[in-house]
């Protein structure tokens, strides 16, 4: 029946075949059924651990009377907001439900069964998804052995030797999930300078925002010079907007025009468009989280140091810790104790966990789970 030899899994592309399926991290309702606990913390999405903002709730209720009508396929109003937030043109905008749906939107544009895609070791894990379901082939470039993050980030120099005329796309995540690794400007920047003008690279900045504004990248001013460079963001993550699947690109206007010639005509929905734009005005709610973020960072962080833990230092909304053993029992005890984290085994991190900052109380709540079952 689901045997992987049956002759409808034949059917399908080979890298279909060989695709592993993206683990999303245990729903709290899933846990709560099967095991009855009180109280579940769920750190293992990077959500924003806020909640949404009351402006978006009363913007969305509004919207909702209109639910009968398609929403705006060109999301005018959204793109309008941003382009003027970016200093960019709406025509170099291409909105996705969530960035994820850019990423895919991407592949679907650019690659076919004849491409290489290059991407680093423990970077996203949508990345071999959007290669592979195109039957694309996906090129690992092993992670960095030097620096400032030895072993776990973008080797940016090991990427541009893998390029070759075969090579379409490159995807960059800056910071990286899962390991909250982050490359410089200049690095960033040489690499640009450096990579073939037939390569597209996607710079991935779904964690932006939580990169301190002199450390950060102003990477959309390369847009200018760089006609191959696409770079994606999301309302997931700092915006407080995961449940509403909303993300975009900005690239040259070529680009999105491509993009939108693939696009579904209405792949963004009536309410995430209208929670984007709010939020993206709410410049309180974000300097909350970003605060919120940096607070349980060095809570977390402390933690870790008091119990001899090492972790892998991150610009992102979570942390990566190096437990020095297997981390699935470690994971299974915290589940029990209402904890749901990431195990991050099926990025080739067996002996890690990816735990998203939480407020002040879950991060509690998880530092004292972890202490008994570390016990
Ligand atoms: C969370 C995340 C995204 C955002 O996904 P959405 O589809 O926008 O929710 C994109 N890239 C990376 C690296 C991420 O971790």
């Amino acid at each position: 029946m689901n045997s992987e030899t049956s002759q409808i899994y034949q059917l399908a592309l080979a890298g279909v075949q060989a695709l592993i399926p993206y683990q999303p991290g245990k729903p709290m309702g899933e846990l709560e059924r099967e095991l009855g606990l009180s109280r579940i913390v769920k750190l293992a999405s990077n959500e924003n651990p806020k909640g949404p903002s009351g402006k978006v709730l009363s913007a969305v209720r509004e919207v909702l009377t209109e639910a009968s009508r398609y929403p705006d396929g060109n999301g005018f109003s959204l793109k309008t907001a941003l382009a003027k937030k970016l200093a960019v043109a709406t025509a170099q905008i291409t909105l996705g439900n969530g960035s994820n749906d850019v990423l895919e939107i991407i592949a679907r544009t650019f690659l076919s069964e004849q491409c290489e895609v290059i991407f680093s070791e423990y970077a996203f894990a949508v990345y071999p998804i959007v290669t592979q379901a195109v039957g694309a082939q996906a090129v690992i470039s092993k992670a960095s052995a030097g620096g400032e993050y030895p072993c776990y980030g973008h080797d940016l120099s090991a990427m541009l030797r893998l390029v070759n005329n075969k090579t379409k796309v490159v995807f960059i995540a800056n910071p990286n999930n899962p390991t909250g690794t982050f490359l410089t400007t200049s690095q960033l920047y040489g690499f640009l300078t450096e990579l073939p003008e037939h390569v597209i690279c996607v710079l991935d900045e779904a964690y932006f925002e939580y990169v301190s504004p002199d450390e950060r990248s102003d990477s959309i001013a390369w847009l200018t010079l760089f006609p191959n460079l696409i770079i994606t963001r999301t309302f997931s993550k700092a915006y407080g907007l995961a449940g509403m699947r909303i993300g975009y690109s900005v690239s040259s206007a070529e680009i999105a025009d491509l993009l939108n010639r693939v696009r579904q005509p209405f792949n963004t929905n009536l309410m995430a468009l209208s929670a984007a734009e709010v939020s993206l005005a709410d410049s309180e709610y974000l300097n909350e989280t970003i605060a919120l973020n940096q607070q349980g960072m060095v809570q977390l962080t402390n933690a870790f140091t008091a119990l001899g833990l090492s972790w892998i230092p991150s610009k992102g909304n979570f942390i990566t810790v190096n437990l020095g053993r297997s981390a699935m029992t470690i994971y299974e005890d915290l589940l029990k104790a209402g904890v749901i984290v990431r195990p991050i085994a099926n990025y080739g991190l067996p002996n890690f966990l990816r735990i998203s900052i939480g407020t002040e109380s879950e991060n509690t709540f998880f530092i004292d789970a972890l202490i008994n079952v570390l016990d």
